[in-house]
Parts: structure tokens; sequence; C-alpha cells
């Protein structure tokens, strides 16, 4: 069953009935054929640019979800924030992260992809061992809009089981690959309660400071409240500026009193 398709048709439908019920009083009790295929179209041409609208901006909110517990940030006087790294994980520079988080007794949040995490299976135990917290990003990272509730399934659980299989007990939080969700993955998620994780800050995702690791240091310890959830990307080579970040960010969020737990530990009050 695919959700997506099954919402968004409704809504054309739903749509256009309701725009021609607005538009018959203006136009006149009995159009003729002609004008009636006019209004038909025009009322169909608004509804499908009202439908694509509101599914784009849903697809992508960082805090709308239809269904489900969804989090973007926490509301907490604790002075708290969660650093989260997306994709990967990568050997090649494990043990760098590790290090920068070590040195700031900070622990992450990692949500891999499935498929690159069995292959890397070093690097996705090492991250288990030092005590961070592994989370879900898809199996290969597909976009899960417009799939069914069956392809959801197939890409969490697949996921679950290579995390599990590295020896993470702990809860595994969702966050959907490009932040991108409509109904079947929430409703998924929320059949299984599960927990998608959004974030509040992307610096690495801001053009024109993203290849600044000063830049983006200084953005998040500005811009960082109590109970943010920062995204980073340090996984691919093409990421050396964020990988130069962690340690200004780490830094600057330590210097400004702020304590870097996990998303578990946030959602938990830390
Ligand atoms: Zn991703």
């Amino acid at each position: 069953m695919n959700l997506d398709v099954i919402a968004g048709l409704s809504l054309v439908v739903i749509l256009t009935l309701a725009g021609l019920a607005v538009w018959r009083p203006l136009v006149g009790r009995a159009p003729r054929l002609g004008r009636r295929v006019v209004c038909l179209g025009v009322a169909l041409l608004v509804a499908v640019a009202l439908v694509g609208f509101g599914a784009y901006r849903l697809m992508n909110a960082r805090s709308v979800q239809l269904l489900g517990h969804e989090v973007a940030s926490v509301t907490t006087d604790t002075k708290v924030v969660a650093l989260t790294f997306d994709d990967g994980p990568s050997g090649a520079y494990v043990d760098a992260v590790l290090a920068d988080l070590r040195t700031y007794r900070a622990r992450g949040t990692f949500f891999v992809v499935g498929s690159t995490a069995e292959q890397e299976g070093p690097a996705l135990r090492a991250l288990v061992a030092s005590g961070q917290e592994i989370g879900n990003h898809g199996f290969s990272h597909a976009r899960l809009v417009f799939v069914s509730t069956g392809a959801v399934a197939r890409e969490v659980e697949s996921t679950d089981r290579v995390i599990r299989a590295a020896g993470y007990l702990g809860p595994i939080l969702f966050r959907p690959p490009f932040g991108k969700r409509l109904l079947s993955a929430p409703y998924y998620l929320w059949q299984h309660d599960r927990t998608t994780v959004m974030w509040d800050l992307e610096p690495d995702s801001i053009r024109a400071i993203a290849d600044d690791p000063r830049a983006m240091a200084e953005y998040v310890a500005e811009n960082a409240n109590p109970g943010s959830i920062v995204l980073l990307h340090v996984w691919s080579r093409s990421r050396s500026a964020s990988r130069a970040a962690l340690p200004l960010i780490l830094r600057a969020l330590t210097n400004k009193g702020y304590r870097l737990v996990t998303v578990t530990e946030l959602l938990n009050g830390a």
C-alpha cells in the first residue's frame, strides 16, 4: 500500500471538488459545457499545485509530521546540545572523530546508512565501543517519499539488524535520508513506536559557511540553544571542512557552558 500516493490523490480530488464548489457561484448556476470544462481544468490545476506545494513543504519540514513522534530540538533550561552525524560511518575518519569527542567529553549520535555500516563494520563497532549513540538513517539512503510502507520497513529493519549485529544495545532512533518523509514513513514509524529525529541547526548545509570551519563553529555557537540538535556530515572525503569544524564547534559550545549529550539523553532530560 502506497500511503503517500493515496494521500496525494485524495487531496487532489478533495481540492478539485472544493474549487468547483467555490467557482460555481462565481460563474453562474448553469455554465455551458465549454465553460464547465475550463472550470474543471482550472480547479484541477490549482488543486494539483496546492497538493504539490503542500507535499513538498511537508516532506521537507523539520518539525511537522502527520503521524508519530518527531523531534527537531528539545525544550529545556539545562545547557545541553546534541551533535548528530549523518551517513557513513567511515573507517578513514572514525578515529579522528572519536578523538575530538573524547577531548571534550562529548558523546554524539550517529545516524548510519545500513549498507555503508555493513561494509564499514570496524568503524561501526568503534562507535559502539566508545559509547556513542547509533541511529538508523535507512539502508540505501533512498528518499522515503512515494514509497510503500513495505519499502520503508525494509530500509529501517535491515539497518536495525546491522546496528544490532555490531553489539549496540541502546534505543535506535530514526532520521529519514535527506530529512524527507511524507506519510508512509511516518505511518510505519508511528506503528512501530519509533522516534524521528530532525535538527534545528545544520551548519554544513549552509553554502556560505560550509567551506569555512571557523564560520561554522561561530554559527553554531551563536545559534545553539539549550536542547538544540546539530546536524553534521563528517564521513565523506569532500567534507574535510566539517571534520575541521568539529573540534571548533565542540570547543565553542563547551566554552559557552554546554554539555554535549546524545539525542536519547536529550529526550530523557539530560
Ligand atoms: Zn544522509
